[in-house]
């Protein structure tokens, strides 16, 4: 397998950063960090005791499609959801690795669909929030809680942090430009790890409402 060549530029700009750290301190003329920006599709997070119940002792998640998140990954298994009010979602895809937490992120759109009111929650913070049933090939949970709409974030490793000057837990907005619907977010919470590479999570209903796949532009401002 061949290692794709850097380009020039790259590596100049490279070579600068290093000499510029060795120098001890930021290089004046450091170029903003490559802004991804992705759409999450709903989905869920397991633990893997209740993953287990769903899809028979010793399951383990198994990847279908790598993340850009380090290690993060959409996995094969997918379940059906069972909302408080008895209507259903199915193909709900489980994301892995498995966490100490089950939580289910729906857009505005699948509240509607489950005919219920799904609070904008941070990920993890999931007290007062629905609850239902999920059902896999080999056996059903009861989630007391845990649905929410995922908080739009920015997930930052603290390099970018510097660069933006913002601090976890912060609000940013971003601008997302195209020919004929620009729209801007606020209330995009940043997220700041030294895991995390620059990326914005926003879900399906918000990328749609801005064209994201037409955008020509995007932005972040404080
Ligand atoms: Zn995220």
């Amino acid at each position: 397998m061949s290692v794709p060549t850097p380009s020039r530029a790259l590596v100049e700009s490279l070579v600068r950063d290093t000499l510029f750290r060795n120098l001890g301190k930021a290089s004046p003329a450091s170029p903003a960090p490559t802004l991804v920006v992705n759409s999450s599709a709903r989905h869920m997070h397991i633990t893997q005791e209740n993953l287990e119940i769903l899809f028979g002792a010793g399951y383990k998640l198994e990847v279908f499609k790598w993340l850009y998140q380090e290690g993060q990954f959409a996995s094969t298994a997918t379940v059906t959801l069972i909302g408080p009010r008895r209507r259903i979602i199915p193909n709900l895809r489980i994301l892995g690795p498995c966490r100490n937490l089950t939580q289910i992120e729906l857009a505005f759109t699948d509240s509607i669909q489950l005919g219920i009111d799904i609070p904008v929650r941070a990920s993890g913070e999931i007290e007062g929030t629905p609850g239902g049933y999920v059902m896999g090939p080999k056996g059903m949970i009861e989630m007391p809680n845990g649905i929410i709409r995922a908080a739009r974030h920015v997930h930052m490793h603290p390099s970018d942090a510097d660069f933006y000057g913002v601090k976890h837990r912060d609000f940013m907005k971003m601008r997302v430009m195209s020919a004929q619907c620009t729209t801007t977010f606020e209330d995009m919470l940043v997220r700041v790890d030294p895991s995390f590479k620059l990326e914005v999570h926003i879900d399906t209903d918000e990328a749609n409402a801005a064209a994201l796949d037409k955008a020509t532009k995007v932005g972040l401002v404080r």
